[in-house]
C-alpha cells in the first residue's frame, strides 16, 4: 500500500491578529513536507520581517508587471496594499510531492476556490489536494487585545484591521473548515486533525 501523504493545497484565512501566523509556524515545525507559499506584497516590511522569507516585498510598478504577465494564481488589494500568490512555485511544490500552505485574505481565497473548482480538471494536483480553512477569533474584543499586545501596528491600522475583521468573518461559511483560535493548543490540534485526515495520514 502506498502510505505517502497526499500533497495538499491548503488555503488559510483569518482576520489579522487571529493567530494565523502563530498556527502556521507551529504546523511548519511539525510537518517538514508542508511548504509556506511566500506571497508578493507592496506593503513595507514590519518588525523582523525579511524579504524572500516572509514576503517578496516589491514596488507597485513591479507588482503590476507581474499582473500583466499573468504570473499570479490570485491577487487582491488588502488594507490599501497589493498582495498576491505566484502560480509557478505552488505548482512546483505539489509536483515535488510536498504540500503548499497559503496565508491569504478572504477575497484571494474566494478567487483560488473559484479557479480550483471551475477551471482546473478533476485530476489536477491543486484540485485533488485543495482544502480551505478559516480561523475565527474567540471574539472581536479578543482580537483587539491581540493586535494591541502584538504591538506592530499603529492605532489607526488596528482600527482598520478590526473594521475589516467583521466583514471577513461574515464569509467564514464559504470555507470547507473553520477553526476557532481560543485556546492555542486546542486550535492547533484541530488544524492538525483536519490536515491529517485530508492527506490520508489518518
Ligand atoms: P495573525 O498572523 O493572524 O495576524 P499572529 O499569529 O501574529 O496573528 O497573532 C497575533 C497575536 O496574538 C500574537 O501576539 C500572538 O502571540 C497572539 N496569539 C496567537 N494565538 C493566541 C491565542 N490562542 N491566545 C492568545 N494569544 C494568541
Ligand atoms: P499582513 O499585512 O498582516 O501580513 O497581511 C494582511 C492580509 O493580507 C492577511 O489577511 C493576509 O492573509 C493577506 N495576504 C497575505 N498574502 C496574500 C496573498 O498572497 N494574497 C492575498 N489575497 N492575500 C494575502
Amino acid at each position: 500500500m502506498d502510505t505517502k501523504p497526499r500533497p495538499l493545497f491548503i488555503v488559510i484565512s483569518a482576520p489579522s491578529g487571529c493567530g494565523k501566523s502563530t498556527l502556521i509556524d507551529m504546523l511548519l515545525q511539525e510537518y517538514p513536507d508542508i511548504v509556506y507559499s511566500i506571497s508578493c506584497t507592496t506593503r513595507k516590511p514590519r518588525g523582523e520581517e525579511e524579504d524572500g522569507l516572509d514576503y517578496h516585498f516589491m514596488t507597485v510598478e513591479r507588482f503590476r508587471e507581474l499582473i500583466a504577465e499573468d504570473a499570479f494564481l490570485e491577487y487582491a488589494e488588502v488594507h490599501g496594499n497589493y498582495y498576491g500568490t505566484l502560480r509557478a512555485p505552488i505548482v512546483e511544490i505539489l509536483a515535488e510531492g510536498h504540500s503548499a500552505i497559503l496565508d491569504i485574505d478572504v477575497a484571494g481565497a474566494a478567487k483560488v476556490r473559484h479557479h480550483v473548482v471551475h477551471h482546473l480538471p478533476p485530476e489536477d494536483p491543486l484540485r485533488l489536494g485543495f482544502m480551505d480553512i478559516f480561523i475565527n477569533p474567540p471574539s472581536l474584543e479578543a482580537l483587539r487585545e491581540r493586535l494591541e499586545k502584538r504591538g506592530t501596528d499603529s492605532p489607526e491600522v488596528i482600527e482598520r484591521r478590526l473594521a475589516n475583521a467583521e466583514g471577513e468573518m461574515s464569509r467564514a461559511a464559504e470555507y470547507m473548515f473553520q477553526v476557532t483560535n481560543d485556546d492555542l493548543g486546542i486550535a492547533y490540534r484541530r488544524l492538525c486533525d483536519l490536515i491529517d485526515v485530508r492527506s490520508g495520514r489518518m
